[in-house]
């Protein structure tokens, strides 16, 4: 799955969201700065000398300081947020903010001077502000002075009519610039730890060696992202729904099941898709994978509290990310093992799969007393067929016959390419005279195949009554291809049994009977 891609200039994370938005950086950025120059007009006049104040040019050069040193400020934030390349930013906030609170402290005792009252009022605030940084900064400077204005107002002696006006607007505008900064910033660091997250579990999951122990790695981090009192986890395979898996680990399912309200798992046109449904009591998330068959977690939650819902919400999106890639990291590995045990060419079974299920076969009808059969089948001078109409051909009339061999089949049999142009079936549950007559209707049928001209195929048929052995079934049916060949191809031999073990009829024991120990 492609967890990181960069899509016009952002980086974003399916199921996690955008980390920043460049475009509202921008705009935040617009706004502070358009409003907080705004705020130093209404305050450079508080200072002008027809309010009786004597104009003082180091106060011009202190609120242009806190302008400058509060932009930076800004800047380096949003640069921070939108990349990495403002990496000397820190040592530059640090200063700034110093700076910005010396001088907010300076001027509000300045604007207080001559009005005992004010001094605590401005004083203490701003300095605070200014300390907890940007956003507060710029409210409570605006609050002061709007404070101040309205003082002098009531004083009846307002500076000019127009500048409450203006002084509010750009109050507005300020603040809106640095909520939104402030936004982004909380944004950037709720994505950064769902990526950490997303890390953690996309590695928890590619290290298991098999589904079982990715599920036994997954479930905790699911209980821990969710705050889950318990999870429950179902495999659905048709209408069913197994249990897979609990947290607490080795806790009963919880009673019920898995809720009725988990419908609609139809898969989209992309394939594997996935969803979540929360209720005040439970919360399902789910995803179907490739292979058509869905994983469905119930989680309990321990506490909801109405105030985390949103941040509840968000976990539960990526836990239905996480779980998707747990379900196609499972689908992945089936698909390994299919490729290990198919031949590409006709999609049958290979030698390892055909060997591990005669070892299988062989070892269940011991035990019932049954036998099964096996067919070897081995097209007539197919090189001859290869040198006449190239490789292409030959590829084609072996897709053929392995398409014909899985029709003959049943679903309990098994048809499988042995090598080159040898193919071998094993016949489940079948007789001596249940084998000959699929060996009959193969070499019937093999010459109206569509291939470049008609072919044809011998067989070696073999019963396993006797034999021991997978090695010793398959070297009995390949005798019997090979006489079938001998005798003049497109006909089947069946093998005789195995001879016997040697009897043990006549045997005599060495050791003295009365002496052996008890
Ligand atoms: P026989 O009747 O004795 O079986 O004669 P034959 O020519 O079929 O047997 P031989 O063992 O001499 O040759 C087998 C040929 O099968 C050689 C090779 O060209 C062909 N063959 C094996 N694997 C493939 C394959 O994957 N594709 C194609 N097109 N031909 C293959
Ligand atoms: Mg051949
Ligand atoms: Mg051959």
């Amino acid at each position: 799955m492609n967890v990181r891609r960069r899509r016009q200039d952002r980086w974003w994370v399916p199921g996690y969201g955008t980390v920043v938005d460049p475009n509202k950086a921008k705009v935040a950025a617009v706004a502070t700065g358009t409003g907080y120059l705004g705020c130093v007009i209404p305050m450079i006049t508080i200072f002008l000398p027809h309010r009786g104040i004597t104009f003082h040019w180091w106060a011009i050069g202190v609120i242009g300081a806190i302008v400058v040193g509060e932009g930076l400020v800004m800047v380096g934030d949003l640069h921070r947020l939108i990349g990495d390349r403002f990496r000397g930013i820190p040592v530059a906030k640090a200063l700034a903010e110093v700076l910005a609170a010396v001088v907010a402290a300076g001027l509000a005792d300045y604007a207080a001077g001559g009005r005992g009252f004010y001094r605590p009022v401005i004083f203490v605030p701003v300095l605070i502000a200014a300390v907890l940084g940007n956003a507060a900064f710029i409210a409570i400077v605006w609050l002061s002075t709007v404070g101040l204005l309205a003082f002098t107002a009531l004083q009846g002696g307002l500076p000019s009519s127009y500048l409450p006006t203006l002084l509010c607007i750009y109050g507005v505008i300020a603040l809106i610039g640095a909520i939104m900064t402030q936004q982004l910033r909380n944004s950037h660091i709720r994505s950064s730890e769902g990526f950490d997250r997303l890390a953690e579990t996309t590695e928890v999951i590619l290290r298991a060696g098999s589904f079982d122990d990715a599920m036994v790695r997954f479930l905790p981090l699911v209980a821990l992202q969710a705050e889950a009192r318990r999870v429950d986890a179902y495999r659905q395979v048709g209408s069913e729904h197994v249990h897979v898996g609990t947290w607490p680990f080795g806790a009963p399912p919880a009673p019920g099941g898995v809720p009725a309200d988990v419908v609609g798992l139809a898969r989209g046109p992309g394939g594997s898709t996935g969803g979540y449904v929360v209720r005040p009591e439970y919360t399902t998330i789910f995803s179907v994978g490739a292979a058509d068959q869905a994983l469905i977690l119930v989680v309990h939650r321990r506490s909801p509290h109405f105030w985390r819902e949103v941040s509840y919400g968000a976990a539960v999106r990526r836990l239905a990310v996480e779980l998707g890639l747990l379900v196609n990291h499972r689908d992945f590995m089936a698909h390994l093992d299919e490729l290990g045990r198919t031949d590409s060419l006709t999609g049958l079974s290979n030698r390892r799969e055909l060997m591990a299920r005669l070892e299988h076969e062989l070892a269940s009808t011991s035990r019932r007393d049954a036998s099964f059969a096996v067919v070897m089948i081995d097209l007539d001078y197919f090189k001859q067929f290869n040198d006449e109409f190239g490789h292409l051909q030959g590829d084609r009339a072996l897709v053929e016959l392995g398409q014909l061999l899985r029709d003959r089949t049943r679903g309990s049999d098994l048809a499988a390419r042995y090598g080159g142009e040898e193919f071998c079936v094993v016949l489940h549950d079948t007789d001596l005279e249940g084998a000959t007559t699929f060996a009959q209707g193969i070499l019937e049928a093999v010459g109206t195949l569509g291939t470049a001209r008609p072919v044809t195929c011998s067989a070696g048929v073999a019963t396993s009554s006797g034999h021991a052995s997978a090695d010793s079934l398959l070297r009995s049916a390949d005798a019997a291809l090979y006489y079938a060949k001998e005798s003049g191809r497109a006909r089947y031999v069946v093998a005789p049994p195995p001879p016997p073990p040697p009897s043990t009829a006549g045997w005599r024991v060495g050791a003295d009977p009365t002496r052996l120990p008890v």
